[in-house]
């Protein structure tokens, strides 16, 4: 119950139930004096029926309604600023403490629709591309303010688990880096799991990390989701400058642990971000050494990202026919490769870049900076 205690929040002394995974909640259940399933039945009003006031749990005993509602409450981040596109991409600016804020966001592609979600507010990793990075670490985000990013969205967009669902898939791709956040992160990715939860199954629920060596070996015995690398570079010496965790956890520890993931879980890939800087990255001696790593883990994925310039950044995007020479060349060489295409531009590509089920970073965290510096206005 040590990590329970850390990452639960309270407002008047009263419990948030956010925080609890089906466990935790059973856990608090018993001691209110009730039973497990009472647990579940509650827990079913909250993620099936996004209810967050104790009065409409209509099944649920008024004496039991009473005792929740004097020691614990639902509370989801408060949304601070929110905007739509016309392609149907959808942001919220999700309000924490203190004048903290992170944001989650809404692609809705044909067949799919997917929801990337913080798991900090700003990030120590330092990558050079990344504008998340020059807001330095702020603070880890309960379990709470990591589920309810999708509580909110699962709310606004009428998502019905089990049924025509909104939220098809989730990507812990947003601020931060999940692993450094361990704790609060797998709780909450077992409640988007979970049937009493929102019932994802485990390839729609991905995890993106820098490459923190031991904690993927922790995840790959934790919980069962997707996993995703930021790679961007497949030579230690550029990827020491783009991505300096390299440094601590070189590319051969990093693929060492991609391999004892994928023989863990046989049956599923790894997605590789590559970001697209110009002349950085991006020409085709890069994409041969990529090609070589790749060669060990033949049914894995490489997703190259455009890079966004944000203010600041030393970097720039690689031109389009280069981008396609670097992605060309992947292709011939059979490695399974996609190119993310700009989403929601006209509610300035809140998250920028989207291709299959993953989502650009540095321009979102570039629009999140503005709009935090806007949220006094927006704020209710
Ligand atoms: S890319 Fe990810 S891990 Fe790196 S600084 Fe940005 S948020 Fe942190």
């Amino acid at each position: 119950m040590t990590d329970q205690a850390v990452s639960t929040t309270t407002t008047n002394e009263k419990v948030n139930l956010l925080d609890f995974d089906r466990q935790g909640l059973r856990d608090f259940f018993a001691q209110l004096g009730e039973k497990p399933y009472r647990a579940e039945q509650v827990m079913k009003w909250i993620y099936h029926r996004l209810e967050d006031n104790f009065e409409n749990m209509t099944d649920v005993g008024k004496a039991l309604r009473a005792k929740l509602e004097a020691s614990c409450y639902v509370g989801p981040p408060k949304t601070m600023f929110e905007k739509g596109a016309a392609d149907g991409t959808h942001k919220w600016l999700l309000g924490m403490d203190g004048g903290n804020a992170v944001e989650a966001v809404y692609i809705p592609e044909p067949t799919r629709g997917t929801l990337c979600v913080s798991s900090q507010v700003g990030c120590g990793l330092n990558c050079q591309f990344c504008s998340t990075a020059t807001q330095g670490f702020n603070r880890n985000l309960a379990t709470s303010e990591i589920i309810g990013q999708m509580w909110v969205a699962a709310k606004y967009l009428g998502n019905v688990t089990h049924q025509n669902r909104r939220i098809t898939n989730v990507v812990m791709m947003g601020m931060g880096e999940p692993l450094l956040n361990f704790d609060n992160v797998t709780k909450a990715m077992s409640l988007m799991r979970d049937d009493l939860g929102f019932g994802l199954a485990s390839k729609r629920v991905t995890l993106s990390t820098a490459g923190l060596v031991p904690m993927i070996d922790k995840l790959s015995e934790t919980i069962d989701v997707s996993l995703a690398v930021s790679l961007h570079a497949a030579n230690d010496e550029l990827r020491t400058e783009l991505v300096p965790l390299n440094k601590r956890y070189p590319i051969a520890e990093l693929m060492a642990a991609c391999q004892r993931w994928l023989d863990r879980k046989p049956r599923t890939s790894i997605t590789f971000e590559y970001t697209l800087m110009k002349g950085v990255n991006d020409q085709p001696e890069h994409a041969r050494q990529l090609i070589k790593l790749m060669r060990r883990m033949p049914n894995c994925k490489v997703n190259l990202i455009p890079f966004n310039p944000f203010p600041g950044t030393r970097f720039e995007r690689s031109d389009a026919e280069t981008i396609r020479a670097f992605q060309t060349q992947l292709l011939n060489a059979n490695v399974l490769t996609m190119l993310r295409r700009t989403r929601g531009d006209d509610i300035d590509a809140a998250c920028g870049q989207l291709k299959g089920q993953v989502l650009d970073r540095t321009r979102r965290q570039a629009e999140f900076r503005k709009r935090l510096d806007e949220g006094a206005s927006h704020a209710a």
